[in-house]
């Protein structure tokens, strides 16, 4: 059965989209059928896995606004095994167009609900913001992975993003759990760092990935290629940091923890 996990920290770059592209390919790599749905207005997604965020013309917008049928805009990506759900600019003014809608908060679960068990993966990238799109991709999700980035102020606004998290179980999505925190960007050279690793430990009582994404340029060069880094680059500590990481978030599954 295919597990759905949304992508999501309102904080912006912290590497969401970085871990939503190289997680998938990586998963991929290893044969998973995936599917990965931007639902970010930026569209970085979609173009870091090759396709035209500018060109296409079924998109998750249209899907929200129930202008075209869910499989009219899945599309093939770079990647074998992968296929995406574009996004782009004009996502940007939907929060206000989906405010009157019926279910509003359901739209892309229900769109889903079909096609789950066609995949093992559905992962989300979220925008910077804890609005309605998000909130549909909690509703739509088992788990929450969040990405944070090893800086100083690393834990703020984490609580209130675990409150959010709180509140969609509470409400919308009874089985919404954490699927595990993963610390990105991070650098061997600097003590800082691992003293944000050490901290977010200790005050953060959530599943925490071993794998530890370090900062490497390969994983920021790769997107402007249109590429995962895996296919970019795949001897890069980028590429073998998320080939890990997709290895425990497949362990993860196996345990059957999740059910
Ligand atoms: P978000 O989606 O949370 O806003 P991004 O994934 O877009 O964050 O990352 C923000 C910026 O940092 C991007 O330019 C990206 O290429 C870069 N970046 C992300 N992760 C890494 C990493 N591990 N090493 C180097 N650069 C990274
Ligand atoms: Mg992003």
């Amino acid at each position: 059965m295919g597990r759905i996990i949304a992508v999501a920290n309102q904080k912006g770059g912290v590497g969401k989209t970085t871990t939503a592209i190289n997680l998938s390919a990586c998963l991929a790599e290893k044969k998973k059928k995936v599917l990965t749905i931007d639902i970010d207005p930026q569209g970085n997604t979609t173009s870091g896995l090759g396709v035209d965020k500018n060109m296409v013309e079924n998109t998750v917008y249209e899907l929200f606004l129930e202008e075209c049928a869910l499989k009219d805009c899945i599309q093939p990506s770079v990647m074998e095994n992968l296929e995406i759900i574009p996004s782009n600019i004009n996502l940007s003014g939907a929060e206000i167009e989906l405010i009157s809608m019926e279910n509003k908060e359901y739209l892309l679960k229900n769109n889903l609900d079909a096609i789950k068990n066609d995949y093992d993966f559905i992962i989300i990238d979220c925008p910077p913001s804890l609005n309605l799109l998000t909130v549909n991709a909690m509703v739509a999700s088992d788990t929450v992975l969040v990405p944070i980035q090893c800086e100083y102020y690393a834990l703020e606004g984490l609580s209130q993003l675990m409150h959010t998290i709180d509140l969609i179980k509470e409400r919308l999505n009874p089985k919404l759990e954490i699927e595990g925190v993963v610390f990105t960007m991070y650098d061997a050279r600097t003590n800082l760092s691992s003293q944000v690793v050490e901290n977010v430990k200790e005050n953060l009582n959530k599943k925490i990935y071993k794998t530890i994404i370090p900062r490497n340029v390969r994983l920021a060069e790769a997107p402007s290629y249109g590429m995962p880094v895996n296919m970019y680059d795949s001897r890069s500590a980028g590429a073998e940091a998320y080939r890990f990481l997709a290895e425990e978030v497949i362990e993860r599954e196996d345990e059957d923890a999740w059910l």
